[in-house]
């Protein structure tokens, strides 16, 4: 399958009626990195900066973090890399930092509201990410972003360090975009008003569905009622995509799902045209597109969205089945 894979690697990820679909990759760590060119991805679509933090027996300094920024740069070369700032709290905690514990950490004090509460944290990252990434384009990325104004103003933190930098007489980055994680149902109503202000936006399925479905994957006994193919989940990534569209923004979908290709394929029909995925299922995914016909599956997902299934699974995996895809 490896073998096979390669020989798809340097071939366009394009369904068979033209549409082209850009394919990225996560990561986190250094050792993440020479997956890109094995894998072929288009660059890194998401980029998790809280791994550094974890694995760390303490905070990493400044120098630490721009020197360790500068090397997942160079070690993309011309591709995009997207650097999510952290996202912490939740089930992702600082082993050295004094944690309170919460009742629901899902719905509680994490990523941006961190960063906002304690914005050296937020100023220190935009601060290193700006300095990795003189004379080349920085891409940041703010998670678990619930209303418009929490992205202003984590956006203006980052303003206030290219600021800086300017003042200082710091060679600065060629341009600077910052996005926002789409992983609660709220934002997802302000897209055209939160589209002004950011430059691209990515949805998160996997905490997306769980506060749209109100279930915690993560416990056996209502996982089940978690499915990133059920027509709710569906028709909310085609209004979402709608939204963006009108509002000429970029989205892409960075979840879980992205790597998988029944899901990957529903994705598709509605609209997304960039997954993020681990590097491993970009050749399963690639294979899955160049078998696609984008007219079929794009009319077959809009019928699904009107139907009462608890998921579409079994459909889709029926329409792949009698077109070969
Ligand atoms: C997500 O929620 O889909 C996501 C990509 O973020 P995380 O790093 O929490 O998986
Ligand atoms: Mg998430």
């Amino acid at each position: 399958r490896a073998a096979q894979f390669a020989t798809i690697r340097d071939l366009p990820a394009e369904t068979k009626d033209g549409v082209h679909i850009r394919l990225m990759m996560n990561a986190g760590l250094a050792l993440d990195m020479p997956h890109l060119a094995e894998s072929g991805a288009d660059g890194v679509g998401l980029f998790r900066t809280e791994l550094q933090f974890m694995i760390g027996e303490t905070m990493p300094r400044l120098s630490d973090q721009t020197a360790f920024y500068r090397e997942i740069l160079d070690s993309a070369g011309d591709k995009p890399v997207v650097f999510r700032t952290l996202d912490l709290g939740g089930d992702k905690v600082l082993p050295y930092a004094r944690w309170e514990r919460e009742e629901n950490p899902a719905l509680g004090w994490r990523a941006i509201r961190i960063a906002l509460d304690r914005p050296a944290l937020l100023r220190y990252q935009a601060r290193a990410l700006i300095k990795a990434s003189a004379g080349k384009v920085l891409r940041i990325l703010l998670p678990m972003v619930s209303h418009v104004a929490e992205f202003n103003a984590g956006r203006s933190l980052i303003d206030r360090e290219i600021e800086r930098a300017r003042l200082l007489g710091q060679r600065q980055p060629r341009q600077v975009l910052v996005g926002a994680m789409l992983e609660v149902p709220a934002l997802t109503f302000m897209l055209p008003q939160l589209m002004r202000s950011a430059d691209f936006v990515s949805i998160g399925s996997n905490d997306l569905l769980s506060f749209t479905f109100a279930v915690d994957r993560t416990n056996p006994r209502v996982s089940k009622r978690y499915d990133f193919l059920n027509p709710a989940a569906l028709t909310l990534f085609r209004q979402i995509v709608q939204s963006a569209a009108e509002s000429g923004g970029e989205v892409s979908l960075c979840g879980e799902m992205a790597g998988k290709p029944l899901d990957a394929m529903a994705l598709i029909g509605l609209g997304v045209r960039t997954l993020s995925m681990s590097p491993g299922h970009i050749g399963p995914i690639k294979t899955m597109i160049r078998s696609l016909n984008y007219g079929e599956i794009s009319q077959y997902v809009e019928k699904l969205c009107g139907r009462t299934d608890h998921s579409l699974r079994s459909r889709l995996a029926a329409f792949a089945a009698e077109r070969g895809v």
